[in-house]
C-alpha cells in the first residue's frame, strides 16, 4: 500500500500514478471516486461537533475538504516536495488566496519583472484598498534586491521562466537573500511543472500552479493549486481558502488526478518537440530572436540548467516585421489554434502585443522585453514536423 514514509523510496512518474490515494480506502476503486457531495452526515451531535472543533479526522462541507480534493491535494504535496497542498478553483483563486493570506495592510511585495496579467493586476487592487506596495526588481544580484526590499516586505512573489519573455530567476540567489532578511519566498511554477523545477527543493516556501495548463494539461479544466509547510498553508485554508471560498469542485479535482498520471511523459515530450521548434525557428531567415530556456545560447541557460530539468513546452520567439506582420503571421496558421491558455495536447499561439498584454503601455511593454513582433507558443504533443511546416508556411507569407 503506497502513503507515508513508504512513498518517498518511489520514483517521481511512480508518485504521478499512485501518491495520495489508497483504493483500500475508498471500496477498492482502482481510480479515485468522484465524491460529488456538499457536504457529510454525522452519526451523533458529537461527532458533527468534534469533527468542526478539529479533534476528529473526518469531513463536514466540501467548501473545508472533499476526499477526491484531498487525493488531488496529497499528489500534488508529493511531487512539489511539500508537506501540504490545497486545490483551489483556479490559478487566480490559489494566488490571491496565498498572496492574501500571508500579507496584511501596508505590507510590501518584491516582484519579478514580468507576472501573470491577472496577478499584476491583484497586486493593483490590494495597493489600491490595502495599501499593500509592490516593486518590480529584475532580481538579478544580490545588490539589487537589497536596494528594493524594504522594512515592511513580507514576500517575493517570482514566476520562472518569466511570461512570455521566458527570462530565467535564479533561486537559489533570491532564497539566500530572502533567507537573510526573513521574508517568505512564493513561487508561480504554472510554466515549468514539479517534473521540470521543484522550487521548494531550493527553499522556496510556497508553490503556486495554475493548474489548468500543465498539470491538467488537456485544456479541458480551470483549476488551481499552493504547496508548502504545513503552518503557512493551514492558515490560509482556515482564512482566505474558508472564507473567501474558491474551491475547487470534487469532478475538476478528478480531471487534474487524471491529467497528472501522465506529468512525465508530456512535459519530456512538449519539451522534446519545443527544442525541435527551437531549432528550426533559429535557422529560419524570417526569425528575429527566440527565447526558451533549454537553449544554451540563452543569457540564463546556465540558471536554467541548474534549476530545470529542461526547457518545457513555452517558446516565444520574435519575427523581423511589424505589429501587422506577427498578426498576419498568426491569421495564417492552419492546424495550431489561436489561444491564449498553455500547456495542453494542442500547440497555441498568441500575440502578447494584441492579446494578453494588450492593456500594458507600449513604452512599458518594451521595457518588459515585450515587443509588438514576439508570438508566444505553447508547444504541443503532435508531431513536431507537423507543429513545424504550419508554422513555416505562415512565416514564408511575409
Ligand atoms: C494561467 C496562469 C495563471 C492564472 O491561472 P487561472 O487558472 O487561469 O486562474 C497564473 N499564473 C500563470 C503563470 C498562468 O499562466
Amino acid at each position: 500500500m503506497l502513503g507515508g514514509d513508504t512513498l518517498n523510496n518511489y520514483k517521481f512518474e511512480t508518485k504521478t500514478i499512485h501518491a495520495g490515494y489508497e483504493p483500500n480506502q475508498h471500496f477498492d476503486s482502482l481510480t479515485p471516486p468522484i465524491y460529488q457531495t456538499s457536504t457529510f452526515t454525522f452519526d451523533t451531535l458529537e461527532q458533527g461537533a468534534s469533527r468542526f472543533a478539529g479533534l476528529e479526522d473526518g469531513y463536514v462541507y466540501s467548501r473545508l475538504g472533499n476526499p477526491t480534493v484531498t487525493a488531488l491535494e496529497k499528489r500534488m504535496a508529493e511531487l512539489e516536495g511539500g508537506e501540504v497542498a490545497l486545490a483551489f478553483s483556479s490559478g487566480m483563486a490559489a494566488v490571491s488566496a496565498v498572496i492574501i493570506g500571508i500579507t496584511k495592510a501596508s505590507d510590501h511585495i518584491l516582484c519579478s519583472k514580468g507576472l501573470y496579467g491577472c496577478t499584476f493586476g491583484l497586486l493593483d487592487m490590494l495597493k489600491e484598498k490595502y495599501n499593500i506596495g509592490y516593486t518590480f526588481s529584475d532580481l538579478s544580484s544580490k545588490e539589487e534586491m537589497l536596494s528594493n526590499i524594504r522594512e515592511n516586505t513580507t514576500c517575493i512573489y517570482i514566476e520562472t521562466p518569466v511570461n512570455p519573455t521566458m527570462n530565467v530567476i535564479d533561486l537559489q540567489l533570491i532564497v539566500q537573500v530572502a533567507k537573510e532578511k526573513g521574508i517568505k519566498v512564493v513561487v508561480d511554477n504554472t510554466f515549468s511543472t514539479p517534473y521540470l523545477q521543484q522550487p521548494l527543493k531550493f527553499g522556496c516556501d510556497i508553490v503556486i500552479h495554475s493548474a489548468t495548463k500543465f498539470i491538467g494539461g488537456h485544456g479541458d479544466v480551470i483549476g488551481g493549486v499552493a504547496v508548502g509547510d504545513k503552518a503557512t498553508l493551514t492558515q490560509v485554508k482556515k482564512t482566505t481558502q474558508k472564507d473567501i471560498g474558491g474551491v475547487i469542485s470534487p469532478f475538476d479535482a478528478w480531471l487534474l488526478l487524471r491529467g497528472i498520471k501522465t506529468l512525465a511523459l508530456r512535459m519530456e515530450r512538449h519539451s522534446e518537440n519545443a527544442e525541435k521548434i527551437v531549432a528550426q525557428l533559429k535557422s529560419h531567415p524570417k526569425v528575429k530572436a527566440i527565447y526558451y530556456p533549454g537553449d544554451n545560447e540563452q543569457p540564463s541557460y546556465e540558471i536554467a540548467s541548474r534549476q530545470m530539468k529542461k526547457g518545457g513546452g513555452v517558446v516565444s520567439f520574435e519575427i523581423k516585421g511589424s505589429f501587422q506582420d506577427a498578426v498576419n503571421v498568426v491569421n495564417k496558421l492552419k492546424l495550431i489554434p489561436i489561444a491564449v491558455s498553455l500547456g495542453d495536447a494542442e500547440t497555441l499561439i498568441q500575440h502578447p502585443a494584441s492579446m494578453t498584454h494588450a492593456v500594458i503601455p507600449e513604452k512599458v511593454r518594451n521595457e518588459m522585453g515585450i515587443s509588438n513582433e514576439l508570438l508566444r507558443l505553447s508547444v504541443g504533443l503532435e508531431a513536431w514536423e507537423d507543429i513545424w511546416s504550419d508554422i513555416k508556411q505562415a512565416l514564408e507569407t511575409l
